[in-house]
C-alpha cells in the first residue's frame, strides 16, 4: 500500500511540474503559429480556433464576398465581428536576399455568418531563411 501511494506521490509530482512547464511556454509566447504549404502564420493567442481556420482559407482563397452567405439577422442588424491582426510570413517568397514576404492583416470574421475580410496593413521582405 505505501508502495502505490509512493508511486502516485511521483506521478502528482511529474504532472504538476509538466503543467507548470507548458503553462509557463504560453504565457510567453502568446501567440499561435499556423503552418500552411510555405506560408507561416502567426496570430494572437485569444483568436478562437474557428477564427484561424477560416482568416487562412482566407488568405489562399481570396474569392469576392458573396452577400447571399451571410444570414438574415446580419443582413438586418449588421455583423458581429471578431477582429485580429494577422501576420503570414510566406517563406522563400523571392530567390535574393531578403526573400522572406510579411505582410500584416486586420482580419474580420463575423461569428453569426460566413463574411470573412481581410485588409492589408503592411507587407516587407525580411532575411530569415
Ligand atoms: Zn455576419
Ligand atoms: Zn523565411
Amino acid at each position: 500500500m505505501k508502495k502505490i501511494i509512493a508511486l502516485i506521490m511521483v506521478l502528482v509530482s511529474v504532472f504538476s511540474v509538466m503543467s507548470i512547464s507548458v503553462y509557463a511556454e504560453d504565457a510567453e509566447e502568446n501567440m499561435v503559429t499556423v503552418t500552411v504549404n510555405d506560408v507561416e502564420f502567426i496570430f494572437d493567442a485569444d483568436t478562437s480556433e474557428e477564427f484561424r481556420n477560416r482568416a487562412i482559407a482566407h488568405y489562399f482563397n481570396h474569392d469576392e464576398d458573396d452577400a447571399s452567405a451571410y444570414g438574415l439577422t446580419c443582413t438586418l442588424f449588421g455583423h458581429n465581428i471578431e477582429s485580429s491582426i494577422t501576420t503570414a510570413i510566406t517563406h522563400k517568397a523571392k530567390a535574393t536576399d531578403p526573400r522572406c514576404l510579411r505582410q500584416k492583416f486586420n482580419t474580420e470574421v463575423c461569428t453569426r455568418c460566413d463574411y470573412t475580410n481581410s485588409t492589408l496593413i503592411s507587407s516587407t521582405y525580411i532575411s530569415c531563411c
